[in-house]
């Protein structure tokens, strides 16, 4: 049946099947490398070091680096390249060198600690891992635990001591030489087909798995995102990493697409975001929830600089209250307002605002489907497909659709399904304007200022200290990190101590263990974890538990 299908009022994109994400990028006649005169050619810009790379540079720069690594590392088709940095213009070489080879890009949080970035190195089956040098003190334990060659890590800066590391050297070693050719699309293949790079999302449930995005889907989103882009869009704030879906799309392609300048800021700090959009006059800010409702409540701060030139701004990854909307659009009265809804498992955008919707009455709701998109509103008892109005899992089938979680079937045929539509585990519902709101979310993740934390990474390991005999993680309101983890802890028998004590010492587990947006809020003793007659946590429940009956610490 036909009805109920949300469908994009956007004409269709056309997306070419045989070519690879790197030649359409920049090679094709349509890339903004072919269309600009040499010196029209944008580029990334770090803020804080002055840095800068033009695309024509990122371009020659990832001939040499996939040229260096394929002779001299032996990198191959369907390797991963995992990068364990900040941002830095040095990211999109290493990101676009590996797709040029035919290899895969895979960035991760450069928070992460050892055991943390050991397990993204073997869930990514990494072949390299690029980190600098002041990273090295986690990547190289990280990178033995997970049995990857000392000699395949490698380094984005130019350390004295680790000279034959450094990417510059490998670049250097091969300039003046004639490039390999870079990767094509196989006969018998599609760019559908190809994986081009992960991203981590721990999906509806279990610990984070490597979402395997290819190369069409990344050209997809962006044409499908083009199209809502006013050509105004011409100077792109980086404040989000370069390793969350978000960055991949709106910091590292789009921009080369669009052929607009890239500021980059490795590490955020609110007066260096509000200085640099005041500098380069950005007048589009990209952000996250709880960077918004930090910005908001800034307001002597904010006094400071001239950022009359703003024009909108735009949001994704997590809510965001009508409260907080109300006191940006005070704050900066007369600017537009937009958002993008989506997941890794998406490649970002399901549904975005369009142009004509850029406006505080809409911010609230997540925009309308985008292009060559179908959504389905899915009642999550009975499977019955809502119509307008109705509350339901947003289900989505588009070109944007990655292809799954590498080594997980099982997980891969829970969240996508036989007829190609990715359930999505977000509550939300239709208005008769065809405009999506996020309602509710049926799935386990808690999202921490944007980012994603699996209950059941830190479950696994609560399990493993003596004190707990049963737990369960949820999500619970925190004004600063939108949400923060919380433990429920059936306390092991026999176990000597005040609950008090043993909850603090719960809580300091987790910060010593777990980089720092996992750490929780806090714990509460219960004498049982609800679950259902197949053994499932039945978080509802606890999310809907009104006053704790244990002690909470
Ligand atoms: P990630 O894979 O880290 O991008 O997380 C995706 C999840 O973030 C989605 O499934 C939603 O639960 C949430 N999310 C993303 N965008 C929005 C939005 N605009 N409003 C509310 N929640 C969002």
């Amino acid at each position: 049946s036909t009805s109920h299908v949300f469908r994009s009022s956007h004409p269709d994109i056309d997306l070419p099947k045989d070519v690879s994400l790197w030649s359409w990028i920049f090679e094709a006649p349509h890339s903004s490398l072919s269309r600009a005169g040499r010196n029209e050619i944008q580029g990334w810009t770090d803020v804080s070091t002055g840095q800068h790379l033009s695309y024509q540079d990122v371009k020659d720069l990832t001939s040499h680096l996939s040229t260096a690594l394929t002779q001299q590392r032996n990198l191959q088709p369907g390797d991963a390249i995992v990068v364990f940095a900040r941002n830095t213009v040095w990211y999109p070489v290493v990101m676009f060198g590996a797709v040029r080879a035919g290899a895969i890009g895979c960035g991760c949080s450069p928070d992460y600690n050892v055991e943390e970035l050991a397990y993204a190195l073997t869930a990514s089956k990494a072949k390299f891992v690029v980190t600098t040098s002041d990273q090295l003190n986690v990547a190289e334990p990280a990178a033995a635990k997970a049995g990857i060659d000392p000699a395949n890590i490698l380094l984005l800066d130019e350390a004295a001591t680790h000279r034959s590391r450094s990417i510059h050297h490998l670049i250097a070693s091969v300039r003046g030489k004639p490039p390999t050719e870079p990767f094509r699309i196989p006969k018998n293949k599609t760019n559908a087909q190809i994986c081009g790079y992960y991203g981590f999302s721990s999906g509806t449930t279990g610990l984070p798995k490597a979402v395997m995005i290819s190369h069409a889907n990344v050209m997809a989103q962006c044409l499908q995102v083009m199209q809502l882009t006013p050509t105004d869009h011409r100077r792109i704030l980086a404040a989000l990493p370069f390793y969350h879906i978000t960055g991949v799309v709106h910091q590292l392609h789009l921009p080369v697409v669009l052929n607009a300048h890239v500021y980059i800021l490795p590490t955020f700090t609110m007066e260096d975001m509000l200085a640099t959009v005041e500098r380069y006059k950005i007048k589009e800010i990209l952000l996250v929830p709880p960077i918004i409702v930090r910005m908001v409540r800034e307001d002597a701060l904010l006094k400071k600089y001239d950022l009359r030139h703003v024009e909108r701004f735009s949001s994704g990854a997590a809510p965001l209250s009508q409260e907080i909307l109300s006191l940006l659009e005070k704050q900066f009265p007369g600017t537009g307002f937009k958002q993008g809804y989506g997941m890794t498992e998406s490649c970002s955008c399901i549904t975005a605002h369009p142009p004509d919707k850029y406006a505080y009455r809409y911010a609230a709701r997540v925009g309308s489907v985008v292009a060559s998109t179908e959504v389905l509103v899915v009642d999550p008892d009975t499977g019955r497909r809502c119509g307008v109005g109705e509350a339901g899992e947003i289900w989505a089938r588009g070109p944007q659709i990655t292809m799954g979680y590498l080594n997980n079937e099982k997980a891969t045929r829970e969240t996508y399904d036989a007829d190609g539509f990715l359930h999505t585990g977000d509550i939300g519902c239709f208005d008769e304007e065809g405009m999506l709101s996020i309602t509710d979310r049926l799935k386990e993740m808690v999202k921490v200022k944007g980012i994603g934390v699996a209950p059941a990474e830190l479950e696994d390991l609560l399990l493993g200290h003596p004190a707990v005999d049963d737990c369960a993680v949820i999500g619970i309101a925190d004004e600063r990190a939108g949400e923060r983890p919380k433990a429920f802890v059936v306390l092991a028998k026999g176990y000597a101590g005040r609950e008090e004590d043993i909850g603090r010492e719960l809580l300091s587990f987790v910060r010593e263990k777990k980089t720092r947006h996992k750490w929780m809020k806090e714990v509460e003793f219960v004498s049982a974890i609800p679950k259902s007659p197949a053994g499932k946590i039945l978080r509802k429940i606890l999310r809907q538990k009104g006053r704790p009956v244990g002690t909470v610490v």
